[in-house]
C-alpha cells in the first residue's frame, strides 16, 4: 500500500476572516517555490481562540497567521518570541513544532512588511517627519522598524490619548535621537508631515478622521494599512489635498512573505503577486 503523507497545514485565524487574501497569497508563494501545503482561513469564536489553535495543532497544523482581534492572545500563547513580537506585544505569525504539545514560537512580521512596502514605493523614512494614526496592535508592530530608520520625528495620534502616550513611553528607549511624542487624534498640530500612516481600524469604514489640512505639504505621502477594491476615505482625503496615497495591500503581501520565510526558510518573489492582486482586486 502506498504511504499516505498528510499535507503540511497552515492558515490564517481571525474573526471575521472571510475577506482574507492570505490563503490566495500563501498558495501563490507555495506554487512559486515548489512547496506543497494547505493554507485555509479559520474563523475562531471570539471566546475560543486558544481552543481553535489547539484543535488545529492536533490536526497537524504547523503555522498560523493571526489577525484581528487575536494578536495579543497569540502573544500570550507563545513560549518563545522574536524581538519584534516581544516589543510589539502582539504576534501575527505562530510557528508550531511537530509535537502538538511542543513549544510555540511567535513573530510579528507587520513592521518588516510595512518597511518593505514603503521601500518598494521608493519612500524613505530616514530624516522624515512621521504622523502615525492609531495605537493598536498594528501601530505597535510597526513602531520599532520605523524608529530604526531614524525619522526626524514621530508623533503618535490616537482617539484615546492615553493609549498613544503609553505606546510612546514603551518605545522611547529605541529612539534616543528621534523626538517620539503622543497626542489625541483631535489635537494634531496644524503643521506639515512627510509621511502619514493610518493604522486605525477605520480604514474600510466611512469614518473621516479629524485631521487638519495643514498636515499635508507638497510632497506628503499618505499610507493606509487598510486595503480594498477602492481607495479608502483616508487615501481620498490625502489625494484631494495633493498627497501621494498608497493602501496596505503591498504591506499584506510583504508581511506574508516574511511569515512564509519563517515557516519554510524560503523567500518568495513578491512582485508577480503584487501585480496580480492589484489587477484582480
Ligand atoms: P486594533 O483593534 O488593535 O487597533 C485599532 C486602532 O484604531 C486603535 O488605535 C483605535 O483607537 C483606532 N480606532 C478604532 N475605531 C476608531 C474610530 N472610529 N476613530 C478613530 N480611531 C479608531 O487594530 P490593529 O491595530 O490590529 O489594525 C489596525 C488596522 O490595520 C486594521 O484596519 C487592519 O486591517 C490593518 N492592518 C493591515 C495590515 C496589512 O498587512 N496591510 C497588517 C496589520 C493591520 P482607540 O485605541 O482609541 O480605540
Amino acid at each position: 500500500m502506498a504511504a499516505h503523507t498528510a499535507l503540511a497545514r497552515y492558515g490564517v485565524i481571525g474573526n471575521p476572516i472571510g475577506h482574507s487574501r492570505s490563503p490566495f497569497i500563501h498558495q501563490a508563494f507555495a506554487e512559486q517555490t515548489g512547496i506543497t501545503l494547505e493554507y485555509t482561513a479559520i474563523l475562531a469564536p471570539l471566546d475560543g481562540f486558544e481552543a481553535t489553535v489547539a484543535a488545529f495543532r492536533q490536526q497537524g497544523g504547523r503555522g498560523l497567521n493571526v489577525t484581528v482581534p487575536f494578536k495579543a492572545q497569540a502573544f500570550a500563547l507563545c513560549n518563545h518570541l522574536s524581538d519584534q513580537a516581544a516589543r510589539a506585544g502582539a504576534v501575527n505569525t505562530l510557528i508550531f513544532p511537530d509535537d502538538p504539545h511542543g513549544p510555540i514560537q511567535g513573530d510579528n512580521t507587520d513592521g518588516v512588511g510595512l518597511l518593505r512596502d514603503l521601500a518598494f514605493h521608493g519612500i524613505t523614512v530616514q530624516g522624515k517627519k512621521i504622523l502615525l494614526l492609531g495605537a493598536g496592535g498594528a501601530a505597535r508592530g510597526v513602531l520599532a522598524p520605523l524608529l530604526a530608520e531614524q525619522p526626524a520625528l514621530l508623533l503618535i495620534a490616537n482617539r484615546h490619548k492615553q493609549t498613544a502616550a503609553a505606546l510612546s513611553a514603551d518605545f522611547a528607549d529605541l529612539a534616543p535621537k528621534t523626538p517620539l511624542t503622543a497626542c489625541a487624534l483631535d489635537a494634531i498640530p496644524a503643521e506639515p508631515f512627510d509621511l502619514i500612516i493610518n493604522a486605525t481600524s477605520t480604514g474600510l469604514s466611512d469614518t473621516q478622521l479629524p485631521l487638519p489640512d495643514a498636515v499635508i505639504h507638497a510632497n506628503t505621502v499618505v499610507y493606509d494599512m487598510a486595503y480594498g477594491a477602492e481607495p479608502t476615505v483616508f487615501m481620498r482625503w490625502g489625494q484631494a489635498r495633493g498627497a501621494q496615497a498608497f493602501d496596505g495591500l503591498g504591506m499584506l503581501v510583504e508581511q506574508a512573505a516574511m511569515s512564509f520565510y519563517r515557516w519554510h526558510g524560503l523567500t518568495p518573489d513578491t512582485r508577480p503577486l503584487r501585480h496580480l492582486l492589484s489587477t484582480t482586486q
